[in-house]
């Protein structure tokens, strides 16, 4: 996962850039840049860790010009490397270019393997750069015919800001997998990953770059065309069971009414004999308010969240997750202690951070520990940007419902239906992607990509 943010006509393009990527912090924590360009030269700040780490002043001024890109990028141990962090900047003979992508291609082996055979030499494992090289090479072509040239062998899942010397370019892929909203502030165009970073900046929001749809932005003028056929919308379903926030409205809906349609859904779906609710902070938070308000019981706040560590899954390494896992969420004993409760969270990925809070709510002397999940069992992987681990790792993929509960040491365990979680959508389930939970996968996925993808390289 990542986030990614573009600004065209604002003489604050890289300050308006590094705000919007603060709001966009959530979407990816191990990596940070932004590119700008004043029509003369291009001027870049990057790093390894948080926005807020990364930029101060003293940087921000240095980042000179009317346009600028920013990116915050999520990724996996395999591909933490410095050399990988976005936007990916090039100065070709052709001009500035400079992508921050969010997505993840299906054929990138296909399309770097013909590349090396032209000559093309990389310099990252990112699946990016082949935008890059398929940018640069032919240089007679205007600006947009080589944009439509380097996105047309593009298959899989990608939501784009580019600057290709004094033009901001948006695009979507055809099935629209990610996220991708248009703003305004002051007259000048504003691309970003979710609508929160519009909010902060206080952009008017305009529209959802649409899927397949490409923009070019130039001083205050904006042109856009739809080049590529068709095909079936695959919208990532997860963004609105966790990944996207709850403040953002993303395919057209609000992040929070959405999780709060789950919570109540799954209520109906599955009630529990309890006398309270309560979420597992902070992502289960919203479900639980639908879940309560559906189920007539009283949401508490069992668990204080300690707001100063990161989030734990995107910690890479092992040992820093069980140490995570402790250190951020605190039981309230004096709210659980003698309580049948319903314990709302958003998934269950691997099982085993799950697994350590409702250790420590029995522990904390609940009575009867019933946890509800809003969403279905995640029995396959992500091929189009979400890092879920390999099947092996899935504990839906490889254990039933039942074994999870005993492995948890729960009361009882239930998993919002498939059926529920569309219907909490209120867009036609045909708009989405629902591969994770149900193993069909809208787009080819070669099998030597899968591999190497399951080897978690390169990975976006
Ligand atoms: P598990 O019990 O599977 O170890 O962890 C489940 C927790 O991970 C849930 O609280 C859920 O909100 C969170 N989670 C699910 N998917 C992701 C993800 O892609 N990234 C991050 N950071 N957390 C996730
Ligand atoms: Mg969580």
């Amino acid at each position: 996962m990542c986030g990614v943010f573009g600004v065209m006509g604002h003489k604050n393009a890289a300050r308006l850039t590094y705000l919007g990527l603060y709001a966009l912090q959530h979407r990816g924590e191990e990596s940070t840049g932004i590119v700008s360009y004043d029509k003369k030269r291009t001027y870049s700040h990057q790093g390894m860790g948080l926005v807020a780490d990364i930029f101060d002043e003293k940087a921000i001024k240095s980042l000179k010009g009317n346009i600028a890109v920013g990116h915050v990028r999520y990724s996996t141990t395999g591909s933490s490397l410095s050399s990988n962090i976005q936007p990916f900047l090039v100065k070709h003979r052709s001009g500035h270019i400079a992508i921050a992508h969010n997505g993840n291609f299906t054929n990138t082996f296909e399309l770097r393997e013909a590349l090396e055979e032209r000559g093309s030499i990389f310099q990252t494992t990112m699946d990016s750069e082949i935008i890059v090289h398929n940018l640069a090479y032919n240089k007679k072509l205007n600006y947009q015919t080589k944009v439509i040239n380097a996105l047309a062998p593009l298959e899989g899942a990608y939501s784009l800001v580019m600057m290709i010397d004094d033009i901001l370019v948006g695009a979507r892929d055809p099935h629209g997998f990610r996220p991708l909203c248009l703003g305004k502030l002051e007259g000048a165009y504003v691309l970003a990953s979710e609508t929160c970073a519009l909010d902060l900046i206080q952009a008017e929001y305009i529209r959802e770059i649409e899927p397949g749809e490409i923009v070019f932005i130039k001083d205050r003028n904006i042109e856009s065309i739809k080049p590529f056929p068709k095909k079936k919308h695959a919208f990532c379903i997860f963004e609105y069971i966790y990944f996207s926030r709850p403040d953002s409205n993303i395919f057209g809906k609000n992040v929070y009414l959405t999780r709060k349609r789950l919570g109540a859904q799954l209520a109906k779906e599955f009630p529990a004999k309890c006398d309270l609710a309560m979420a597992i902070p902070d992502s289960g938070s919203y479900a639980a308010v639908g879940f309560a308000e559906e189920a007539k019981v009283k949401n508490e706040i069992g668990m204080i969240r300690n707001h100063y560590v990161g989030r734990t899954f995107i910690q890479p390494s092992q040992f820093i997750r069980d140490f995570r896992v402790r250190v951020k969420l605190n039981p309230i004993k004096d709210v659980i202690k003698g309580k049948r409760l319903a314990v709302i969270e958003d998934s269950i990925v691997r099982g085993t951070t799950s697994r350590a809070r409702v250790r420590t709510i029995r522990s904390s002397g609940a009575k009867k520990i019933h946890m509800r999940i809003s969403c279905p069992p995640i029995k396959s992987p992500c091929f189009y940007g979400i890092d879920f681990p390999t099947k092996k790792e899935l504990i839906a993929a490889n254990h039933t419902v039942n074994e999870i509960k005993e492995f948890m040491g729960l009361d009882s365990l239930k998993y919002l239906s498939q059926e529920g979680m569309l219907k909490a959508m209120l867009l036609p389930e045909c708009e989405f992607c629902t591969a994770c939970f149900s193993g069909k996968y809208p787009t080819k996925i070669p099998k030597k990509f899968s591999k190497k993808m399951l080897e978690k390289k390169g990975k976006c």
